[in-house]
């Protein structure tokens, strides 16, 4: 059975439904008997998709399309429209929304799995742990030991980034992403919350915004590592910049140590290797995620690099 509400106040999220917005996600998941067969339709309802700018911020409905975000972002939010326009495929960014892939579920293949259970399935085990998780956490903060999938998230983290609910109520990105304690959760939203919009502050002036994921193949797969950042600069030294990781630990990391051996800098081989060393610092890897460890080191190091060029 499937809704199709027109406004905000026409949203029900009954117990045991599930909202869709592109369906990328949640139609896998539906193949593969791992998610609801009720849905809330969320394409029709006014005002979801789209980009509004005023003078203090910018406002994305939660149904504009990575496609649309990757491109009308690109020369005031650098970062972020890299980072969306990197991920996935044409074909799944031109359909996949924003607020879609901040909520998309762990690509874990026990938790895709429809015979396993799992602490994010209603279980109360993690086969993941003693079993395979070659694309897991290099930072163990969870029962849970795969990476968050968002890229978004991450690249979000890195921004003023207000998350505006269809009750009108707003969370910062951080409170819903949560801390990546908590196993059962990929995102902290009760059932039935849904984002209507994200809204972030105006970029810097002539900011500049990099993006690089270490990945297994070319395209079509999540990254192993990903890092971003975005930086403004007086004359040739950072002024104000911020750098986040993804694909290492159950929620995307800021990385705010490496961010403060970068400001003041010029961007130079020594301190883009000296905050690269950092964001590796206090990795507790896994069995098999060991390699993780100096693949963080030249993700951002590539990045920053990549920082440096823009
Ligand atoms: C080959 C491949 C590679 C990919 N690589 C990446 C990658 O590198 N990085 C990355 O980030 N993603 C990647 N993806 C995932 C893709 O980005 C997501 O499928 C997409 O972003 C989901 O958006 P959607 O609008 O289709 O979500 P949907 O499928 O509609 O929903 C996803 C989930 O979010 C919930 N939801 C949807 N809308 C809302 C809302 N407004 N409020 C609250 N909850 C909501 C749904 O109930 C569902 O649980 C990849 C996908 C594929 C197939
Ligand atoms: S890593 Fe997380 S999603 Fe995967 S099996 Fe363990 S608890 Fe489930």
């Amino acid at each position: 059975m499937i809704d199709f509400p027109e406004t905000y106040a026409a949203i029900d999220v009954p117990e045991g439904a599930v909202v869709r917005s592109g369906g990328t996600d949640l139609q896998e998941r539906l193949r593969s008997h791992n998610a609801q067969p009720r849905i809330v339709d969320l394409t029709g309802v006014q005002g979801f998709a789209g980009i509004d700018r005023s003078p203090d911020r910018v406002h994305i409905g939660g149904g504009t399309t990575m496609a649309v975000v990757a491109r009308e972002l690109a020369a005031t939010h650098p970062a972020l429209a890299i980072a969306t326009g990197s991920l996935a495929t044409p074909q799944i960014r031109a359909q996949g929304t924003i607020a879609g892939n901040l909520t998309q579920h762990t690509r874990c293949w026990y938790y895709r799995h429809p015979d396993t259970d799992c602490f994010k399935s209603g279980g109360d085990s993690c086969p993941a742990r003693t079993g395979r998780h070659l694309y897991g956490v290099v930072f163990d903060r969870s029962e849970c030991v795969h990476p968050h999938p968002s890229t978004i998230a991450m690249a979000l983290l890195c921004y003023d980034t207000t998350i505006v609910l269809a009750d009108g109520s707003t969370r910062p990105i951080d409170e819903v992403l949560g801390d990546g304690t908590d196993p059962t959760r990929d995102h902290q939203l009760a059932h039935g919350e849904v984002i209507a919009a994200i809204e972030l502050t105006p970029g810097w002036a002539d900011e500049r915004g990099a993006y690089f994921r270490s990945i297994s193949r070319f395209e079509a797969e999540w990254p192993l590592v990903e890092a971003v950042a975005r930086a403004r600069f007086d004359d040739d030294r950072v002024a104000e910049c911020a750098l986040a990781l993804g694909g290492v630990a159950t929620v995307p990391l800021r990385m705010a140590a490496a961010e403060q051996v970068l400001t003041g800098s010029t961007l130079d081989d020594a301190s883009i290797r000296a905050a690269a060393e950092v964001c590796a610092e206090g990795a507790t890897p896994l069995p098999e995620t060991g390699y993780k460890v100096e693949l963080i080191v030249a993700t951002v190091i590539e990045t920053l690099e990549r920082l440096r060029a823009a």
